[in-house]
């Protein structure tokens, strides 16, 4: 897609904070942190949403969770907890429409989330 943020993030033409990347997934931090970490972990492949996910991505979808699993380890915040969420549509509040694994963490947080 060729307006996507995320895809230009993936490619490399828009700057951001990158922490890992491998040949499937990009993580990066969030330009308007929500937690002391904040760290979205995204495909390289443009998917609009975890609604458009099919079985053939499993695999995909599930390297993107251990990459979230890995960071929170490396972020210091696997001990005392961390929050995956990955927004779905208008009703969640989705803004950015690539497929995105919000990983936060370093603060206790509350639910339900508004
Ligand atoms: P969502 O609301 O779940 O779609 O989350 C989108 C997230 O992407 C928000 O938390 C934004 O702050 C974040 N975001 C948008 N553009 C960028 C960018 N260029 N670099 C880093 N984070 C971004
Ligand atoms: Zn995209």
């Amino acid at each position: 897609m060729n307006d996507c943020p995320f895809c230009a993030i993936a490619a490399g033409t828009i700057a951001a904070d990158r922490i890992y990347e491998d040949e499937e997934v990009v993580a990066f931090r969030d330009i308007n942190p929500q937690a002391p970490t904040h760290i979205l972990v995204i495909p390289r492949e443009h998917i609009a949403s975890a609604a458009e996910l099919t079985r053939a991505q499993d695999p995909l979808w599930g390297r993107v969770l251990h990459v979230a699993q890995q960071l929170a380890v490396s972020e210091d915040i696997d001990a005392s907890g961390f929050r995956l969420v990955t927004n779905v549509g208008a009703d969640a509040g989705q803004t950015v429409p690539h497929l995105h694994l919000h990983l936060l963490g370093g603060r206790a947080m509350s639910w339900p989330p508004g």
